[in-house]
């Protein structure tokens, strides 16, 4: 055996668990065929999020009259942005890189494929290396659309790259990826326009959040049709022109397609290690991300469970836990909190209130929708909304909804009592924080 465990796919997930096997002293390589760091670090969460801190100074400029200050020098730069993040994914792929190297992994820099249990082909020095184990998290892509003319859209791999920033744009989906993008080119000046199936934006999401977060996003300029079908998008002169089922046809200078994401199955040589994949090509994995072949494993968003860089990690840790500590751990997919980067922000955990009515008949949820008080003296109309859905009969708290700035740091910190099953009778024991908008929180006593 040319190694103790072969990891595919240098992201979250495999750079976790190559670097703890290293740690503990096997004998660990990592083949990545484009950049150590994978979708979070090079095109996912980290660039996305700089994107958005930027997409809000706009409107931090405006709020800024009412607590005095004059700004009337603002302009925005597309290609400073662009490259001063991509500069800083550079410098944290280095540092991913240089933790592997430390750790002692030896990075390949080159596409691997599965040849069997135990071997691996690179595909470009072509040479086959052996593994006693063999761990795939190759993540995943996005899935593009297959209406006439879908080749022209971008998806957002390449929106991080765009050579200069269009007038318009058009995006289709109504996910995380479609709400922040969304977000982001409003907020840095390009005139928006959503396209989502179906009737409501962010499914999976308790309600009125997602009502919420349609209504922010339309009041402050972005356009929404939902449900809207596009049947074929076609070059003009200048752009683009997008037509919809009932007709209607929209002019626009980009559009770029966020209908969901693939896991990065094809090609990998999975039947020939005998690695079964489930109807969405996800690698279906047991609760210890083992898959159908003895020693080989996968995980992170090639095996279809919560696509997020902590679930990831954590399954990361627990690969390594069982395989190379001996102690079977398999990571809890339960209460995994989320975040949506748009605008604003919203964040959850837990149960929704569908959710919960439908698991235990019934459930007790308690709201507020306020105007906070920064934006009062801003004169900036938006709103938060926060919602506790607590269970009927022992009155743990089943699920935290929130929307607006800072939603996803308070959700970071009440998903620790939503996992611990914390009452609501506990949280109301807790002693506000004032002034914050997270008291709100703890100071919630009217049941709806
Ligand atoms: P999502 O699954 O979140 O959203 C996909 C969207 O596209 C949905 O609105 C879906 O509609 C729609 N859609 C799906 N198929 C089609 C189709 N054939 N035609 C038209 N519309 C379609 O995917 P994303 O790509 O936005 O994100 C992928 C995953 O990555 C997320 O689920 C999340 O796990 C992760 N992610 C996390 C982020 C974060 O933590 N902040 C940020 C970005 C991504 P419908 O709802 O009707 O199915």
């Amino acid at each position: 055996m040319d190694y103790d465990l072969f990891v595919i796919g240098a992201g979250s997930g495999g750079v976790r668990a190559a670097r703890l096997a290293a740690q503990s002293g096997a004998r660990v390589a990592i083949a990545e065929e484009y950049r150590v760091g994978g979708t979070c670090v090079v095109r996912g969460c980290i660039p996305k999020k700089l994107l958005v801190y930027a997409s809000e100074y706009g409107r931090a400029f405006q709020d800024a009259k009412g607590f005095g200050w004059t700004v009337d020098w603002a302009r925005f730069d597309w290609p400073v942005l662009r490259d001063n993040v991509e500069a800083e994914v550079t410098r944290l792929s280095g540092i991913y890189r240089q933790n592997l190297e430390k750790a002692g992994v030896h990075i390949i820099e080159d596409r691997a494929e599965l040849e069997g249990r135990d071997t691996v082909r690179l595909k470009g020095d072509l040479r086959a290396l052996k593994a006693e184990r063999i761990l795939i998290a190759a993540g995943g892509r996005p899935r593009m659309p297959a209406f006439k003319g879908a080749e022209h859209c971008i998806s957002s791999n390449e929106a991080f790259l765009l050579e200069r920033l269009p007038d318009r744009i058009v995006i289709l989906g109504g996910g995380y990826v479609a709400i922040e993008f969304a977000t982001i080119f409003s907020g840095l000046g390009v005139e928006t326009t959503l396209v989502y199936r179906g009737n409501r934006i962010l499914r999976g999401f308790d309600d009125e959040l997602r009502d919420f977060v349609d209504a922010e996003l339309r009041r402050t300029g972005v356009h929404i049709i939902a449900p809207g079908d596009v049947k074929e998008l076609a070059r003009t002169a200048n752009g683009y022109l997008v037509s919809l089922a009932d007709g209607a046809q929209i002019e626009t200078g980009l559009v770029m397609s966020a209908i969901g994401r693939d896991p990065n199955t094809s090609d990998l040589g999975l039947e020939a290690a005998g690695v079964a994949i489930s109807e969405t090509k996800a690698i279906m994995v047991d609760a210890y991300s083992r898959t159908s072949a003895p020693n080989i494993s996968a995980i992170g968003d090639i095996t279809g469970r919560l696509g997020l860089t902590p679930v990831a990690i954590r399954e990361a840790v627990a690969y390594f836990e069982t395989e190379f500590l001996k102690r079977p751990t398999a990571f809890d997919h339960s209460d995994v909190p989320t975040a949506v980067f748009g605008r604003p922000p919203i964040a959850a955990v837990g149960l929704t209130e569908a959710a919960a009515r439908q698991k235990y008949g019934e459930a007790d949820v308690y709201k507020t929708n306020f105007r906070p008080m920064k934006h009062i003296l801003a004169g900036n109309e938006e709103r938060a909304f926060m919602k506790l859905v607590v269970h009927p009969r022992d009155g743990r708290v089943l699920g935290v909804h929130l929307a607006g700035r800072d939603a996803p740091e308070i959700v970071q910190m009440a998903a620790v009592a939503v996992k611990a099953g914390l009452t609501k009778a506990q949280w109301d024991a807790t002693c506000a924080l004032h002034p914050t908008a997270a008291e709100e929180l703890v100071l919630l006593r009217q049941k709806t």
